[in-house]
Order: structure tokens, then C-alpha cells, then sequence
């Protein structure tokens, strides 16, 4: 038997064949696990249905806008209609206005500061309290988050503060959800070239300075982000819950 068989997933922040969920979703569906979509708007349907019609052409597949209440409350409606319950949540989505991804921090404004919070941080309360009652069985949240949360990340800026908030989220969501065997845990991946990454100020430099200083000398790769998503989404990590796990070649230990 498979890590995940017969466990239910909502996937969200698939924007294309680049994006670190689809990386996570193919590695949870190998696993066993049966899962539904979430796209941003018509712009990004035609893209994600054809990622998820690969998993068969029932999948399901729905809009959200995670800054958007009634979506979210509709999207956990149909998943427990179509599912009856639910075991995985990926949380994958980020987003800070471009030009708050250059430049210095302290230029900042108050509204890049609450899009950057609201969609890339509270979105994972909003995500969870939806998820929740569908996780009788227990269950287990992922969420992706970057080392900018903790460390100075040249251009990073908002999004870093936001990831700082995120992973803190993950820890009180942790908590509460403990006693309901519903675990939340993030994963922290070094760089990989997607196109939320690319809206970043010197990405390509990123890759290069990791690939130059992390202890393995490479970058991640994608399937290896999938293969912890599984381990931590699977009954393996059933100990592991508030936990931020680097995947990173090992660039989180470097002082230099
Ligand atoms: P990606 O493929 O561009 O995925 C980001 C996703 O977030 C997209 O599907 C995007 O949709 C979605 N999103 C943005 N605003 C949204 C909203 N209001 N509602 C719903 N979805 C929204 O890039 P990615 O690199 O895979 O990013 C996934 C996660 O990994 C993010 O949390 C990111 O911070 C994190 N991460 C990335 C790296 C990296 O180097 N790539 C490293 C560490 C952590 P749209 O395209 O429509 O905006």
C-alpha cells in the first residue's frame, strides 16, 4: 500500500507545470491520494485543468481567490459534497505587488503590506478553519514558506515579513488543530524557477549564489519537494506537527 492511499487533497496555488504545488500534488497522487484544484480566476483554468485532467477526467476543480471568503466557503462546500471528507491541504500560494519585490524595504507601503499579509498568510487561517470540520479523520496541512522569513534576503522584502507570519500562523494553527489529529507543518524550499519566483528581483543570482553555497551544491529540485510534501502529508510525520522543514540542499545551516 501507497503512503497516502485512500486520503482526500485540496491543492491550492497550482499555476502551471513550473509550480511547486503541481510538483507536490503529482508526488501525493503517486502516493495514492485522491485530489481536487483550485485555480485563480479564468486566466489560470485552462492551465490547471489540463494539469489536473492528467489525474483523470473527473478531477475535481474549482475557483479561488484565497482573499476571498465566499470562495473559500464554497470551495470546502463542494469538496464535502464530492468527498464526504478531507485528509490533505496544500497550501501553496503567495503574492506581494512587483514593486515591493525591489528595491529597499523600507519603502514598503501600507497596501503592499496588507496584499503580501492577507494573500500569502492569512489565507492559511482562512484555508484552515474551512478545512477543518472535513478532517474528522484527522488531517494535515502544508504550507510553503521561504528562509527570507528568518534572514535578510536582498529584495525578498514584504514577502519575507509575510512568510515570517506565515510560519508563526503554522505554529498557533498547529495548536489549536492538535487535539482534532490535524497536523500543520511548513516546508521551506530553496529557490526553484517558477513564476512567482521570477516577480522577484534577482532570482536567477539567487539560484546561483545557492547552488555556489549550500552544503549539497546544487539547487532543489522539485520532485524532492514533492517527496517531503508526501512524507509530511503521510502517517509517517504523525509525530511532526507546527514545524518548519527545510528543503534546501542544506543552504539553512550555512553563517557564510
Ligand atoms: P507559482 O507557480 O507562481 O505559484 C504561486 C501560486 O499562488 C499561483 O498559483 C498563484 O496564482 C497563486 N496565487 C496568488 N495570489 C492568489 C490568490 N489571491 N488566490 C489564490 N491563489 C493565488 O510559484 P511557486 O514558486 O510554486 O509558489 C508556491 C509557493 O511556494 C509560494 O507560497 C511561494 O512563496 C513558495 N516558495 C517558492 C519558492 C521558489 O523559489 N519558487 C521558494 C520557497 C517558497 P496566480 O498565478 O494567478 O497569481
Amino acid at each position: 500500500m501507497s503512503l497516502l492511499t485512500g486520503k482526500l487533497g485540496v491543492v491550492f496555488g497550482v499555476a502551471n507545470k513550473r509550480s511547486i504545488a503541481w510538483a507536490i500534488a503529482q508526488a501525493w497522487h503517486q502516493a495514492g491520494a485522491t485530489l481536487a484544484f483550485t485555480y485563480q480566476g479564468e486566466r489560470l483554468k485552462e492551465n490547471v485543468e489540463e494539469l489536473a485532467g492528467t489525474f483523470g477526467p473527473d478531477t475535481l476543480l474549482l475557483p479561488c481567490d484565497v482573499t476571498r471568503d465566499e470562495e473559500i466557503a464554497r470551495v470546502f462546500a463542494v469538496v464535502g459534497e464530492k468527498f464526504g471528507k478531507l485528509h490533505l491541504l496544500l497550501h501553496s500560494v503567495a503574492f506581494a505587488p512587483k514593486d515591493a519585490l525591489e528595491g529597499a524595504f523600507l519603502n514598503t507601503s501600507r497596501e503592499a503590506f496588507r496584499v503580501a499579509h492577507d494573500v500569502s498568510a492569512y489565507s492559511l487561517i482562512a484555508l484552515a478553519r474551512g478545512a477543518a470540520p472535513l478532517m474528522a479523520e484527522g488531517g494535515s496541512l502544508l504550507a510553503m514558506t521561504y528562509y527570507g522569513s528568518q534572514k535578510v534576503v536582498p529584495h525578498y522584502n514584504v514577502m519575507g515579513v509575510a512568510k515570517a507570519a506565515l510560519e508563526a500562523s503554522a505554529r498557533y494553527l498547529a495548536y489549536d488543530l492538535g487535539p482534532r489529529r490535524i497536523r500543520v507543518n511548513c516546508i521551506s524550499a530553496g529557490p526553484v524557477n517558477t513564476l512567482a519566483a521570477r516577480g522577484i528581483a534577482g532570482f536567477t543570482d539567487m539560484l546561483k549564489h545557492y547552488e555556489a553555497h549550500a552544503p549539497l551544491k546544487r539547487n532543489v529540485l522539485p520532485e524532492e519537494l514533492g517527496a517531503t510534501g508526501t512524507f509530511l502529508a503521510s502517517d509517517q510525520a504523525a509525530a511532526v506537527t507546527g514545524q518548519v522543514i527545510y528543503v534546501d540542499c542544506g543552504y539553512q545551516i550555512m553563517g557564510m
